[in-house]
């Protein structure tokens, strides 16, 4: 019996989200460090597996809006420039809105999808699909 309301209730939640678990995405904390002229973003693939994007996007993205040249070494990335933790998470919320966040329904269950010349994000949520730019 007990088993059977089990049941019920996975199914009730399957189809009926609890209200927490749609509210606002949080994005992971950040963890950097500076050293000497360096900056270790040292969280860095745990952040990119989180939005479920590949490491290499999340990377282009940062090196063009913070202007610095980085390098993938482990889970870290590494910039050959000191950047503060501040303009570091402001950078990728930015990502998260751009590449991330569906834009019908501010969903992450989102996929970037190839098509000839142009990038969409699909949104496996709704889907709704927009384009966006090349990084
Ligand atoms: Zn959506």
């Amino acid at each position: 019996m007990a088993d059977y309301k089990k049941l019920l209730d996975d199914a009730y939640k399957e189809i009926k989200p609890i209200k927490s678990s749609i509210s606002r995405f949080e994005i992971p904390e950040i963890r950097s460090s500076v050293q000497g002229n360096k900056t270790i973003f040292s969280n860095f693939l745990q952040v990119a597996s989180y939005l479920r994007r590949k490491p290499e996007h999340l990377e282009k993205f940062l090196e063009k809006e913070l202007a610095a040249k980085g390098k993938i070494e482990g889970d870290r990335l590494v910039f050959i420039k000191k950047i503060t933790l501040n303009s570091l998470s402001e950078k990728i919320k930015i990502y998260v809105e751009k590449y991330v966040l569906c834009k019908e329904c501010k969903k992450p269950d989102t996929e970037i999808v190839k098509q000839d010349d142009f990038q969409f994000i699909h949104c496996l949520a709704c889907g709704a699909k927009h384009s966006i730019a090349k990084i």
